[in-house]
């Protein structure tokens, strides 16, 4: 199995769907955000529930403040409304709170979907601000490299921005340890008048 990662946003998509479909001779799963693809077939769809927000009850809640002052992520706004885009469900609100106001939930993170468009497998995701990325990267490959049909399939990738190791484990321009390929110069996606270039990169590999 090969697996090639393309950084860079919007163009990206549309160079993928065309680099497979010029790999057509060889096995290609593609892993992608969320497009608009075709979709032929649907083979399955998971909803990803990882992670925990803070919830006030304001019903309950005299408006004391000692959860926002509790809070070290500036999570709590002065309406009391919990911003789960920056809470990390640690306890301190929860033990602050002298009238028991506050509870936790488990909130969906992400979705994955797989299906067929024009006969090569997408794995097509989408996930919230506050989903844990690194360890849904790695879901989302083991499903990609599920519906791999031999040694020789290609799982073509689009590259995740910002990785956790875009910034911290990274070191050498877009590498990825996972990828034998990355295409695209400094994060930024190869153009699509290079198209040509890139899928020569690719059969020159194989
Ligand atoms: S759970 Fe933690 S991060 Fe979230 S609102 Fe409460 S104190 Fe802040
Ligand atoms: S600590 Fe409890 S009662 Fe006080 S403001 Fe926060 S939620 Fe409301």
């Amino acid at each position: 199995m090969k697996h090639v990662i393309v950084y860079g946003n919007g163009p990206t998509k549309e160079m993928m769907l065309e680099i497979a479909k010029r790999m057509k001779k060889k096995p290609v799963v593609i892993i992608i955000g969320e497009s608009n693809l075709k979709v032929d077939e649907v083979l399955s769809y998971e909803e990803v529930y990882d992670s925990k927000k803070a919830i006030i009850n304001l019903d309950k809640c005299d408006r004391c403040g000692e959860c926002l002052k509790a809070c070290q992520k500036g999570a709590i706004s002065k309406l009391f409304k919990v911003n789960w885009d920056l809470c990390e469900g640690c306890p301190a609100c929860y033990y602050s709170c002298p009238l028991g106001a506050i509870d936790f939930k488990i909130v969906k993170s992400g979705e994955i979907r797989v299906f067929i468009s024009d006969g090569i497998p997408i794995v097509e995701y989408t996930y919230a601000p506050w989903m844990n990325r690194y360890v849904f990267v790695r879901h989302v490959r083991d499903i990609a490299k599920r519906l791999a049909t031999d040694e020789n399939t290609w799982i073509i990738e689009e590259g995740w921005h910002p990785m956790p190791w875009a910034f911290n484990v990274r070191v050498d321009g877009c590498d990825d340890s996972e990828a034998n390929l990355v295409l695209g110069s400094g994060c930024q996606p190869p153009s699509l008048k290079d198209l040509d270039s890139v899928v020569r990169e690719l059969e020159v590999m194989i």
